[in-house]
């Protein structure tokens, strides 16, 4: 047996024992595995996501993350509805908090990344999407939704650091630019950390 670097302290009100957060809606994705035994999570990667592209209506994204995106509903469909993709959190703009994937397990949502050297981001982070776009501002219930997430994510996961909190444009330079120019960083963290 290898210790979990990540066990539930007797505090952890929030998280459950498996890793779902049960303020969310809960739609478990297929995309997702484990991660490697014993890996501490230590890293919080920030995304946007938006089907169709700039577009905040449907439950596209939901259905691209369990597999069921309809390659016929949008031209822009065709090329991702094969791809096999998920992040643990997507925040609506409306703040709705949907979970796809346990805490515990891996979400496939960094892609070929590195930080700090280290590489293959998904084994060690949690992946939250902001519906969104790079240049759009998110929503005043965006930022809510996010630091009351990122705060129950770190009482569970402490090695989570202020510093430890990136942007996929941060892990995947060059490949990716979410979260982009329009989130505001320092009214996230103080929102975090206060
Ligand atoms: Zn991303």
């Amino acid at each position: 047996m290898e210790d979990n670097p990540n066990a539930v302290g007797s505090d952890s009100l929030n998280l459950d024992a498996d890793g779902w957060l049960p303020s969310a809606r809960r739609l478990p994705s297929p995309n997702s595995d484990a991660r490697p035994p014993g890996t501490l999570i230590d890293l919080l990667v920030i995304h946007n996501i938006s089907l169709p592209p700039g577009e905040f209506a449907g439950d596209w994204i939901d259905d691209l993350f369990l597999n069921r995106l309809d390659p016929g509903a949008h031209p822009y469909f065709v090329a991702i509805a094969p791809v096999r993709v998920s992040a643990h959190f997507l925040i609506r703009r409306d703040g709705r908090l949907t979970q796809y994937v346990s805490c515990e397990q891996r979400a496939w949502h960094a892609g070929v990344s590195v930080f700090m050297g280290r590489e293959r981001c998904n084994d060690y982070s949690i992946g939250i999407e902001l519906e969104g776009t790079d240049c759009i501002p998110f929503t005043s219930a965006q930022y809510c939704a996010l630091a009351d997430c990122t705060r129950q994510i770190r009482a569970r996961y402490p090695a989570i650091v202020p510093e430890r909190i990136v942007g996929h444009s941060d892990i995947a330079p060059g490949r990716k630019t979410d979260p982009g120019p329009a989130f505001d960083w320092g009214r996230y963290l103080k929102g975090v950390v206060s």
